[in-house]
């Protein structure tokens, strides 16, 4: 074995886990980090040949092969399959990180001549996509009595007003099904959290604020009392990993906040 297929620890040595969004961003950064820790990972996103190229990639530094599967959150379907097939493949599913998620539109949203149709479409991937994520982690979890769910939110749900309302109320909505979830599923031994980035610079943040890399991280900074530091992809990966270990055990029901304490800098 090459010392670039060695994990960089054995965090989630043994575990399989699943990732809505792997090609991208975030759900890209935490698709190598829990490669290089010794997680089996699946990448389940709409983006066919970036998810490939991204599985191909972590592959080759990692000591596991990283799959891809073809999957419309929004389609139960779709995940029912990706979940399955994860089991099929290596026995069991441990970690479902349910990350896909759009923002919707940004111009002319205002509420009082919003027709509900970007609602609509925001919360069939980042609400329904949530619940099918959930529902089929659950199903083949409870069995087993143990699991790790994890959803991506966001900053909106601890901050005011920075983005569309339907993405505000739709990561809101995630938060609210992380909690009911906490309790429901907790007694098979499956806990769930939530991670709630700040703006991190990925193409989806890129794109809605029209702004580069740089300039991104430069704002984020900027809000956040922390200083000295900027906030990437790879942070919100770690803080996700640490909710998939088992080194966050005891912890579920937590919306971990990774805003640089931005939300109390606006409360
Ligand atoms: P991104 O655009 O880089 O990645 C999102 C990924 O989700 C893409 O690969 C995309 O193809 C995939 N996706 C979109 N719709 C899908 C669907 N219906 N089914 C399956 N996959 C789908 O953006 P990102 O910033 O990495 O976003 C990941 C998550 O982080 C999202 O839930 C987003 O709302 C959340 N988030 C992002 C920020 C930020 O500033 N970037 C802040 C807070 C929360």
């Amino acid at each position: 074995m090459s010392s670039s297929q060695q994990p960089a620890s054995n965090r989630l040595q043994g575990k399989v886990a699943l990732i809505t969004g792997g090609a991208s961003g975030i759900g890209a950064a935490a698709a190598a980090l829990f490669a290089h820790n010794g997680a089996k990972v699946i990448i389940a996103d709409v983006q066919s040949e970036l998810g490939h190229s991204v599985a191909e990639q972590i592959t080759s530094t990692s000591l596991f092969p990283v799959a891809y599967v073809q999957c419309d959150v929004s389609k139960e379907s779709d995940v029912e399959n990706a979940v399955n097939g994860a089991v099929s493949s290596h026995g069991k599913l441990d970690i479902m990180f349910s990350n896909a998620g759009i923002m919707g539109q940004l111009a002319g949203m205002q509420i009082s001549t919003a027709d509900g149709q970007d609602l609509m479409r925001v919360f069939e991937v980042n609400v329904r996509g949530a619940f099918h994520c959930a529902k089929h982690a659950a199903r083949v979890m409870i069995p087993e009595k143990s699991g790790v769910i994890l959803f991506t939110a966001s900053s909106v749900t601890t901050t005011f007003g920075n983005a569309p309302h339907a993405y505000t109320a739709s990561k809101h909505a995630v938060v609210g099904l992380m909690k009911n979830l906490t309790v429901e599923l907790g007694g098979y031994g499956i806990r769930v959290n939530s991670v709630s980035p700040d703006g991190v610079p990925t193409p989806m943040a890129m794109k809605a604020m029209g702004m580069d890399r740089k300039a991104v991280q430069e704002l984020g900074s900027q809000r956040a009392s922390l200083k000295g530091t900027m906030l990437d992809e790879n942070d919100v990966a770690e803080a996700a990993m640490y909710l998939a270990s088992e080194e966050s055990k005891f912890v579920s029901g937590l919306n971990l906040v990774v805003d640089g304490g931005y939300n109390l800098k606006s409360a």
